[in-house]
């Protein structure tokens, strides 16, 4: 299926899907729970498929792939190493066969594409003058060191009996619960913290360089100054206080390392075979990285820009408020 068949492209390329982006069902009043259900369990889902995907990685690297706690007590270059391995490994599976398949075998070519020019290459706004590789080199050399500096830390208190460590039977609910709240928990930190790196000192500080992408590909997604990793990746420092088991800490930050590849992979829809296409739910932020003014929460809670007055849904009457807006600055 071309993108033809669903919305359209502009004169200089740029596709836009035919409707303005949604509030989730969960946020519109009056309430629909034939439309919340969908919105939980359909593609991409709040729980099910992608959410439950991520806390899938999660069990595995907890059960299989994390070092025993009793080993944890000091920060031994082992350990470290290990967490630091599999976080490199987990990163360079999902960001790189993304871009492996969209980018490099381009498996639906433009098709979807917001911006169909590809991605920069002899850029001096990039290091190397090659966007994919400036992408690459800060994911992995600032966001999975960082990732993994607060997970070691982590694992570390839990280790020393500084955080409490319950088994899942103490608090079967909350547990669960607390499990299925995690996308939430990071959609208003990350809003708090995306808010704060678009104040001018922090923004010329730090998040200039995730915003070089304005024409985003799966790397940019953790491509940031470790300035801005610092204060990303932050949020896991909510489970020091309320986590029962490190399985909550380990998904918190595995979701917040790993879930903005496809968030910026740059197309709106995935061809799945013949006609069929799923949409991704990336027109949101992929806005902000076109605007920078707008949608600064993440696409799991947008009603927060409705709020606050910066939701921008794709369509020319969102656009003007917008200028409207920037012009009364
Ligand atoms: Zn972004
Ligand atoms: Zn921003």
């Amino acid at each position: 299926m071309t993108d033809d068949a669903i919305g359209g492209r502009a004169e200089h390329g740029d596709w836009w899907p035919p409707d303005p982006i949604q509030m989730p069902a969960p946020f519109v009043w009056p309430p629909r729970p034939v439309a919340v259900f969908k919105w939980l369990f359909g593609f991409p889902g709040y729980l099910w498929p992608l959410t439950s995907f991520y806390l899938a990685i999660a069990l595995v690297t907890w059960f299989f792939l994390t070092p025993d706690l009793a080993s944890m007590r000091s920060f031994e270059p082992g350990w470290m190493a290990i967490i630091f391995g599999r976080n490199l490994a987990l990163t360079v599976l999902i960001y790189g066969s993304l871009h492996l398949y969209l980018y490099v075998l381009e498996g639906q070519g433009t098709n979807f594409k917001y911006n169909t020019r590809p991605q920069a290459t002899k850029s001096r706004a990039f290091l190397f003058g090659h966007q994919v590789r400036d992408n690459i080199f800060w994911s992995l050399a600032g966001g999975v060191t960082t990732w993994t500096a607060y997970e070691a830390v982590t694992l570390w208190a839990f280790a020393n009996d500084l955080l409490p460590f319950n088994d899942w039977a103490a608090n079967p609910v909350w547990f669960v619960a607390l499990l299925a709240l995690i996308p939430i928990i990071h959609a208003v930190h990350f809003y708090v913290a995306h808010r704060l790196l678009h104040w001018r000192p922090l923004y010329d500080g730090a998040h200039y360089l995730h915003h070089r992408n304005v024409n985003p590909g799966p790397w940019s997604g953790l491509s940031m100054h470790p300035l801005e990793h610092l204060l990303y990746f932050s949020g896991v420092i909510i489970y020091w206080v309320i986590a029962l088991h490190p399985i909550h800490a380990l998904f918190h930050l595995q979701f917040v390392a790993l879930a903005p590849a496809l968030g910026h992979c740059g197309f709106a829809r995935i061809v799945v075979g013949g006609d069929r296409t799923v949409g991704l739910n990336t027109g949101f932020h992929y806005l902000h990285h076109k605007h920078f003014e707008c949608n600064y929460s993440g696409e799991v809670l947008p009603v927060l820009d409705k709020w606050f007055g910066t939701f921008h849904d794709g369509s020319e009457a969102a656009h003007a408020r917008l200028k409207e807006r920037l012009a009364r600055r």
